[in-house]
């Protein structure tokens, strides 16, 4: 029985190379710096897993700070000694020494760990991490969307132009902030994109019922293939009164972290898709199970991610190319961060809008160590 010795914590700071902000918040800023903290995980024979966690204190609860002391102070030492294959164990030991609020508590903390985990497992077994979860080995890929933030209108024409030269087919814009904007963006994109484009709005928590009911209604009517998260997350009972009033599909994204959350919108018909989001939702063990609950209902998936980087970027295409997904997925973090000194070959894994998935074990990439050190905050 092979048991985890060891976990390693990076607290990094990877440069930004362009803002990103949405209806909640922001990102980070051109310039600046976002936060993202590695997991090395080490069994007892020195078999080595990676994760990753990349706070959006503006999007969720968590930060730098406090996914790296949850992880120094209580997962790791909750989860040392564990048989490396106990999935659901890690879990029960996480939840039971951080446990629940309304919905799971500190998941992109705990998505760290349950994603080295599995990088860990799929390498001990000499497999890519898909194939572990019980998809085929053969080379695949995902298509990517191009994500639009911009609010000022030459921007974003000459965002969607980027775009469209990068090789990307589909898109998602943010919304949330002003109604009749926001339809003016929608128009202007879905005529620069092809018919099978996939165009999908995310108004990240920012409207109210009103504003939600018109941009629903001109959305239907534009094209726009579905409406992410139109309200605070906390407020469910506005999406039943959405629900009624719209023909356009409706998907959830911060109301959706354990598996019960999903199962209580999906339980009610308010959602067309699930929104895999493997930190958001603590992991690859519990999103798995938000795959399964979809599955059971007819429901189709779709990929997004917390800009985060490449090493999350594969795990999430890996998990979703498990079940038969290959996009679109929102994983955008190459258009916000460089992250070149931490996956020099990055180019040849990612590009023109999709991401290879090649026959390599585990996640199917790893951070450099030199790199790491680096980008270390050495004063966390
Ligand atoms: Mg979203």
């Amino acid at each position: 029985m092979n048991c985890i010795r060891d976990i390693h914590v990076f607290p990094l700071r990877i440069p930004m190379i362009r803002g990103f902000s949405f209806a909640s918040g922001s990102a980070g800023e051109a310039g600046g710096w976002a936060p993202h903290v590695l997991v090395k995980i080490i069994d007892d024979e020195g078999c080595y897993g990676w994760g990753e966690a990349r706070p959006v204190a503006q999007w969720s609860y968590e930060t730098l700070e406090t996914v790296t002391s949850t992880l120094r102070r209580y997962l790791i030492p909750a989860v040392l000694g564990l048989e490396v294959h106990d999935r659901r164990g890690l879990h029960e030991r996480m939840n039971s020494c951080i446990g629940r609020g309304p919905s799971t508590g500190q998941p992109i903390a705990k998505a760290a760990v349950d994603v080295a985990l599995h990088d860990l497992i799929a390498r001990r077994l000499q497999i890519p991490l898909r194939t572990f979860l019980g998809g085929s080995s053969e080379k695949c890929s995902v298509d990517l969307s191009y994500t639009l933030a911009s609010t000022d209108h030459d921007e974003l024409e000459r965002d969607i132009e980027a775009g469209l030269e990068s090789g990307f087919v589909h898109a998602n814009f943010k919304c949330g902030v002003h109604a009749e904007k926001d339809i003016r963006t929608a128009e202007t994109i879905r005529t620069r994109l092809t018919d099978d484009s996939f165009l999908w709005a995310d108004a990240n928590q920012g409207y109210k019922l009103h504003q939600a009911r018109r941009c629903a209604s001109e959305f239907a009517s534009i094209g726009i293939s579905v409406l992410e998260q139109p309200f605070p997350a906390d407020q469910r009972g506005l999406m039943r009164a959405l629900r009624a009033s719209t023909r356009l599909p409706l998907a959830i994204d911060e109301s959706c972290v354990s598996v019960a959350d999903y199962f209580e919108y999906v339980s009610q018909s308010l959602v067309d898709y699930l929104v895999i989001k493997v930190t958001r939702s603590g992991g690859i063990w519990p999103s798995v199970g938000q795959i399964r609950v979809a599955e059971a209902a007819g429901i189709p998936l779709l990929v997004s991610g917390l800009a985060d980087g490449l090493l999350t970027k594969l795990a999430s295409c890996q998990t979703a190319a498990a079940f038969g997904f290959y996009g679109p997925a929102a994983l955008n973090g190459s258009q916000f961060i460089d992250e070149s000194i931490l996956y020099p070959d990055k180019p040849n894994i990612e590009n023109r809008g999709s991401v290879l998935l090649d026959e390599s074990v585990g996640i199917g990439v790893e951070p450099d160590e030199a790199g790491i050190r680096e980008l270390l905050m050495a004063d966390l």
